[in-house]
């Protein structure tokens, strides 16, 4: 294919999301929703939109049509007629479930057991939404906090003595695994009792340090009330889970079984085709903590920041340790031009600068592209550096 192609995002108004970030990279003035997540990408029931001559076109419509072309042939033996990841830019304002995604294998067996159990895809209560793994790579676009992992045991303990004193007692040995296995074992009015405890202490001092669990456990009471006196175990949860801060430009990785929970910030984040996402927390959606706790990796203590591997000083590539997918980053000075081709279907980005196409084609800041494979483009910077990500899936 000789063309590549404008994209149009799929927004997401989750009540999390921020107001002004998203609008202002799309250009768009605030208009009081919140704007959690623009969408890049073919997901059959949110697409992004493509430019195409007669107009716009949903981007799953058109690959269907044009598959082999799209994404190349060894794409469509490899993951078969759609594109295999989607592109996201987030922006949390409040912060989000604790989750946790399931393995290749074992959603591959979880989605067979709902689908023998005849648990309706839109139910509420499944699970195991496709059998595919959910890998997820974020790079921060501004200061992002997020719980990621487990804390180191210490320090668990003295979170725990501080703000649920006896709640040690509870368990015969302390390791990640006792301490999650008696949390989600607790009976709801003994939950319930330990957080009105935990939720007595917080209230003793008020703390503004982020890299203290005390802010976001405050912050999770009043995200996320307790109704009726019936707390969020989200919270008891949380004392487990090591506090990440990602400075701007840094990455992470959510390998499977995992615990993670965005708090705040912005971030680009690439992931696999899967809506696979077992609960562990700070929802009133449902939890299944028989799965959870099934798919929870209890050995180590799974946190994990990513080291950005740098082709030149200004190519930097992001890729996580799944044979899945990457992103790049270029970085251009005024000047000079870029070469840019991959064997498959790729999103192109603009973080910041107009974006120079060959003969004159613009691509404003904050804008994006769908790449067919094997496309080659001659980027350059209209005015002083720009930078721009490339998300592509691995072959
Ligand atoms: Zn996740």
């Amino acid at each position: 294919m000789n063309s590549v192609y404008r994209l149009y995002p799929n927004i997401q108004h989750y009540a999390w999301g921020g107001n002004e970030y998203i609008p202002q990279w799309l250009g768009l003035p605030p208009d009081g929703q919140p704007y959690a997540e623009a969408w890049y990408g073919a997901h059959p029931t949110h697409p992004s939109n493509l430019l195409i001559e007669d107009g716009v076109i949903p981007l799953n419509d058109w690959i269907a049509d044009h598959a082999a072309e799209a994404l190349g042939q060894e794409s469509v033996q490899k993951y078969g007629p759609r594109l295999p990841f989607l592109l996201k830019v987030l922006d949390v304002k409040d912060m989000l479930s604790i989750q946790l995604h399931p393995d290749k294998a074992g959603a591959m067996v979880g989605f067979e057991e709902e689908n023998i159990k005849g648990i309706p895809l839109s139910a509420s209560h499944r699970n195991y939404k496709d059998d595919n793994h959910k890998p997820e790579l974020l790079i921060a676009l501004s200061d992002f906090w997020m719980l990621q992992g487990f804390e180191n045991l210490s320090v668990i303990k003295d979170r725990l003595e501080s703000l649920v004193p006896g709640f040690l007692k509870q368990v015969s040995e302390i390791s990640w695994q006792s301490l999650m296995a008696k949390i989600w074992s607790l009976e709801e009015d003994e939950k319930n009792e330990w957080c009105w405890q935990l939720q007595t202490q917080l209230a003793q001092a008020f703390i503004e340090d982020k890299k203290n669990i005390r802010y976001w456990l405050i912050k999770a009471l009043n995200t996320y009330p307790p109704a009726e006196g019936n707390f969020d175990r989200g919270l008891l949860v949380m004392l487990m889970m090591h506090i990440h801060h990602l400075k701007p430009g840094e990455a992470g990785y959510q390998a499977p079984g995992v615990l993670h929970a965005y708090l705040e910030g912005q971030n680009v984040e690439l992931m696999s085709n899967s809506d696979n996402v077992l609960r562990g927390g700070l929802t009133p959606k449902h939890i299944d903590a028989v799965e959870l706790m099934k798919h929870l990796n209890t050995d180590s203590a799974g946190q994990c920041i990513l080291d950005p591997m740098y082709l030149m000083d200004d190519e930097i590539v992001f890729s996580p340790p799944v044979p899945d997918f990457l992103i790049k980053q270029f970085i251009i000075q005024p000047g000079t031009k870029k070469l840019i081709q991959f064997n498959t279907a790729s999103i192109l980005l603009s973080q910041h600068g107009n974006l120079d196409l060959e003969e004159g084609n613009v691509l404003p800041e904050g804008d994006s592209l769908f790449i067919p494979a094997y496309k080659l483009l001659d980027v350059s910077s209209v005015d002083g550096m720009a930078k721009f990500f490339v998300a592509t899936s691995i072959i």
